[in-house]
């Protein structure tokens, strides 16, 4: 039996895709459930975390829960409101995210079960809930080990690193990845000394992109965008998968689960993305095994 385990409960970014043709991969917003040994880590609290309450109200003995927050984009936190355990009183359920205080956070959180938004307040939930210091560096839980850092997103973003089992798990649902090999814009603005400059700059970040995910064994990120896509949504803070694939390759990351999928791709559409990775992949002659990430699956980590 699975003792300790990622399962994924909601796979969408910006917003829930509930259509018929969506239904293979999912339409719940981002929620990734880490589980060790009974202790119950959640990632993000979008639509996904909604269906996870409801199990944990039905199955789990473990009462304690820990939620990390990347950010606090709607589609990210849109499953508060109906998640179960927060209006049982055996839960214990501490959040994490960025802010500036504990009181922030609590804030950021009340504020979208505020009338005229929702009916229930946070006052309602009778849960023993508390909010971890956001200025900790390390948060540990259990026997997880966990760091974060910024993300390239709109407003502060963090993404996840957890150490457990011997095993590396990034979680970075939101993040604009960068390419080293990216043209500069509008080049005829600069002069060659400042295009050199901006190159190596660029180079720089990108090695320090990579060095943060370095042979991470499970790296589950943003990939919402095509090529064609990103052409045009370049600078909104969300991923092309070819990048984030030759991101993931050149950080020798073992396994790379492609997350935050656009709600207009299609199940159809997203075995595409599928087929093209597995060929770049091939074309690179790299290890790198990739997977979508769907609602429902899980992941074994024993
Ligand atoms: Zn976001």
């Amino acid at each position: 039996m699975t003792k300790s385990y990622i399962r994924f409960w909601g796979v969408r970014g910006s917003y829930s895709a509930p259509f018929e043709t969506c239904l293979k991969t999912g339409g719940n917003t981002p929620c990734v459930e880490i589980n060790v040994d009974g202790h119950t880590l959640i990632c993000d609290a979008g639509s996904g975390i909604i269906p996870l309450g409801n199990k944990l109200l039905n199955n789990e003995k473990n009462k304690d829960i820990l939620i990390l927050l990347t950010h606090f984009h709607w589609d990210h936190i849109s499953g508060l409101p109906f998640f179960g355990p927060a209006f049982h009183p055996k839960y214990n359920i501490s959040f994490f995210g960025p802010g500036e205080s504990k009181e922030i956070i609590k804030k950021y959180i009340d504020d979208q079960m505020k009338a005229p938004y929702f009916p229930v307040g946070t006052e309602e939930w009778v849960a023993n809930i508390s909010y971890l210091d956001p200025k900790e560096k390390n948060i540990t839980y259990g026997p997880m080990e966990i760091s974060y850092y910024s993300a390239y997103h709109p407003g502060i973003t963090y993404g996840y690193k957890i150490n457990v089992n011997n095993k590396t798990i990034v979680y970075i649902p939101d993040n604009e990845c960068l390419s080293p090999n990216k043209p500069i814009e509008n080049p005829e603005e600069f002069s060659d000394e400042e295009i050199t400059i901006l190159e190596e700059m660029t180079r720089e970040e990108y090695r320090a992109e990579t060095n943060t995910i370095e042979n991470t064994d499970i790296l589950i990120h943003d990939a919402q965008y095509t090529p064609e896509d990103y052409e045009k949504k370049k600078g909104w803070g969300h991923s092309c998968y070819t990048d984030v694939i030759n991101m993931a390759i050149d950080a020798n990351v073992k396994n790379l689960f492609l997350f935050s999928h656009d709600p207009n791709n299609n199940d159809e559409m997203i075995s595409k993305i599928f087929e093209d990775s597995k060929k770049i992949i091939k074309n690179r002659g790299s290890s790198l095994k990739c997977f979508i990430s769907t609602e429902s699956l899980k992941v074994s980590l024993d």
